[in-house]
């Protein structure tokens, strides 16, 4: 068998081999070969990326460069990207098992956040402020922080670094990058392309490895002004309190077990379609996942029937075929996961209705599970409480709009819902009273680097895309100014 190619690390603009001298193999969910072999990040690796990402930041070709040249570069940085957008898709798809036609359509979008943050970067400024003293000049300034850790999940890795990232830049910050162990390389290429952008050497890098040695050692490292985090609700509480500290910021995208809510005023046809694909697209494999359907007793039957007949004609298999409908779950770990919560909804009284099983992928013998959908559950079982993170519905009717309010919010977490009708006014109500950081009114998934988002509850803190996203990768400086050449009076009385 051939040697297994060996990654780096990425530091200071460098492939850099891990002090330890070990790595780690990733291998392609699907088939369960072997794919390459990535540094094991330590702390002292991580200690070599912030040293780097510090002189990065003081360094006048960063520090000194213009807020518009700041923009060129991540507008060439998004060109770069979609040049190498097949070559990014497809190894996002060997990594972590998702269809190649999904990650084509990730790729399409991921140069746009760059490019919107290129043109955001000049137009981060700060304000005068009319103070009741006319002989005072009050102005506001926003700063770079310093060096940004990003600590990124599996699931959706280039865009999802991307999110961090490209704000991160725009802002004027460096960044260290620790992706998921389950998916090292693209962010080590997307680290490449930012050096080959311009970026100058140590404004972007990269450590790989576990999130209990590379992960926690940056989030100890007292060199970060700042760690922006997407993953897990218990990873997220620590990395919570670990900032919190320290008085650094975070911003953290954690978990959800999203409610996607169908009413009897809705288009069956399309709420079954948006059900389908708020559970199934990605395997399940999303934050976003619609999880917990509620739909309206007179429509149950209908849309229930509607929702298994797709799931049974899901085509699984290859995520590389175009054809391919259901890749595998990420690794092992996760398939057993699936696997372990679907038999505990069994034991709390759950029905199964279709899937419940492991897949062989069409003879592929990787981590593939059914589509599953679950009835005669209620907000008491784990399975209806506890995120998944795979290809399984819990459906559970409702008689009322008050009714489904109280379900869809008895929830630790509040990241996003989808309500499915055609009334106008109950669609205003139900965004006004859902408990979640997005809503989707007849669609589902729907993601923009224009428009901010925010997990509430358990589901996160601060705000990613958008403007909004700038005030967490600045800190904002308040001036003073007397003008006037005047005696300063009273020493012991506050000016205003
Ligand atoms: P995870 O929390 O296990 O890992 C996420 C990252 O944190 C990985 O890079 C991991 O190595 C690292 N990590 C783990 N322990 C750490 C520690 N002690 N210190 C520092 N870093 C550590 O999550 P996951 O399984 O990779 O991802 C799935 C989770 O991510 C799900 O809960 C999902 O809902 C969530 N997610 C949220 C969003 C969102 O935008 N809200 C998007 C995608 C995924």
């Amino acid at each position: 068998m051939p040697e297994l190619e060996q990654l780096h690390h990425f530091i200071g603009g460098e492939h850099v081999a891990p002090e330890s001298g070990e790595y780690f193999e990733s291998t392609n969910p699907a088939t369960r070969q072997p794919l390459y072999r990535a540094a094991r990040g330590n702390a002292a690796d991580i200690d070599r990326a912030v040293a780097a990402a510090q002189s990065a930041f003081a360094d006048p070709r960063w520090r000194d460069l213009s807020q518009t040249r700041r923009g060129h570069l991540l507008r060439r940085l998004g060109d770069l990207i979609g040049e190498h957008s097949e070559e990014f898709a497809r190894m996002e798809v060997l990594d972590n098992g998702k269809l190649l036609r999904e990650m084509r359509g990730q790729l399409a979008t991921v140069p746009e956040y760059y490019y919107y943050y290129a043109g955001l970067a000049d137009k981060i400024h700060g304000e005068v402020i009319p103070t009741s003293d006319r002989a005072v000049l009050n102005y506001t300034a926003r700063e770079p922080l310093g060096v940004v850790g990003a600590i990124t999940p599996w699931n959706s890795p280039l865009t999802l670094t991307t999110s961090k990232l490209a704000p991160a830049l725009c802002a004027g910050n460096t960044v260290v990058v620790k992706p998921s162990e389950h998916t090292s390389r693209s962010a080590l290429l997307l680290a490449e392309l930012a050096l080959a952008a311009g970026f100058p050497p140590g404004a972007v890098n990269v450590v790989t490895g576990f999130g209990s040695e590379a992960g926690q050692a940056l989030v100890d490292h007292t060199g970060l002004a700042k760690i922006s985090f997407t993953g897990s609700t218990a990873t997220g509480a620590r990395i919570a309190s670990a900032t919190a500290s320290r008085f650094i910021g975070s911003t953290l995208e954690l978990g959800g077990k999203s409610p996607n809510i169908v009413f009897d005023d809705a288009n069956i046809a399309n709420a079954a379609m948006g059900v389908v694909a708020g559970i199934f697209a990605a395997a399940g494999q999303t934050c976003i996942a619609g999880s917990r359907v509620f739909v309206h007793r007179a429509v149950y039957d209908e849309l229930l029937e509607r929702v298994v007949q797709r799931a049974e004609s899901i085509r699984i298999g290859d995520p590389l075929d175009e054809e391919t409908e259901l890749g595998p779950l990420a690794f092992a770990d996760q398939r057993d996961k699936v696997a372990g919560y679907v038999d505990l909804g069994r034991s709390e009284g759950a029905r199964v209705i279709t899937g419940g099983r492991p897949s062989d992928g069409g003879g592929l013998g990787g981590y593939f599970y059914e589509p599953t959908v679950l009835v005669d559950v209620n907000n008491d079982m784990r399975v209806v409480r506890e995120e998944i993170f795979g290809p399984v519905a819990a459906v559970m009717p409702f008689d009322s709009e008050d009714d489904v309010v109280r379900l869809a919010n008895d929830t630790e977490f509040g990241l996003a819902a989808g309500v499915w009708t055609t009334n106008l006014s109950r669609a205003h109500r139900m965004a006004a009273r859902l408990d979640a950081g997005t809503v989707w009114v007849n669609t589902y998934r729907a993601m923009s680097p224009m428009s901010p988002r925010e997990g509430f509850k358990a589901s996160g803190a601060g705000v990613e895309h958008g403007t909004e996203t700038i005030k967490e990768y600045t800190r904002l400086k308040s001036v003073w100014i007397n003008t006037s050449e005047d005696a300063v009076a009273d020493p012991f009385t506050m000016r205003s």
